[in-house]
């Protein structure tokens, strides 16, 4: 299980089961977010509570992509789709035993759009 919250605690959220890998993608907002996303765990996995008006978004481009942002903290917590259900939580935010030893893969969302591994 993977437990994380943004800084101020009001953003909190867990995915019951580990994923096999975090992703560090070097697009041009990846990078700058230092994000580790886990991609749409199943949905009965995760758990995401937001209290109402507790974030900011952030798209950009053609606009597909709701980048969360904790209005107190500031914290980016998760994407989500504006087109379907994917989402992406930002495990940067996890405990840091629950994420211990879980593989980072790094995959290149700058150039050819694949793993770097
Ligand atoms: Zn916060």
């Amino acid at each position: 299980m993977i437990r994380g919250a943004c800084h101020c605690g009001t953003i909190t959220f867990r995915i019951e089961e580990n994923p096999d890998f975090l992703v560090e993608c070097n697009c041009s907002i990846c990078r700058r977010l230092a994000a580790w996303w886990v991609h749409s765990p199943p949905n009965e996995t995760l758990t995401l509570n937001i209290p109402e008006g507790a974030t900011d978004v952030y798209s950009y481009g053609d606009k597909s992509l709701a980048f969360h942002r904790c209005t107190s903290c500031g914290c980016v917590t998760h994407w989500q789709s504006l087109f379907d259900s994917r989402i992406a939580v930002n495990c940067r935010l996890a405990y840091p035993k629950d994420i211990k030893g879980i593989r980072i893969r790094h995959f290149d969302g700058a150039g050819r759009w694949e793993w770097l591994d």
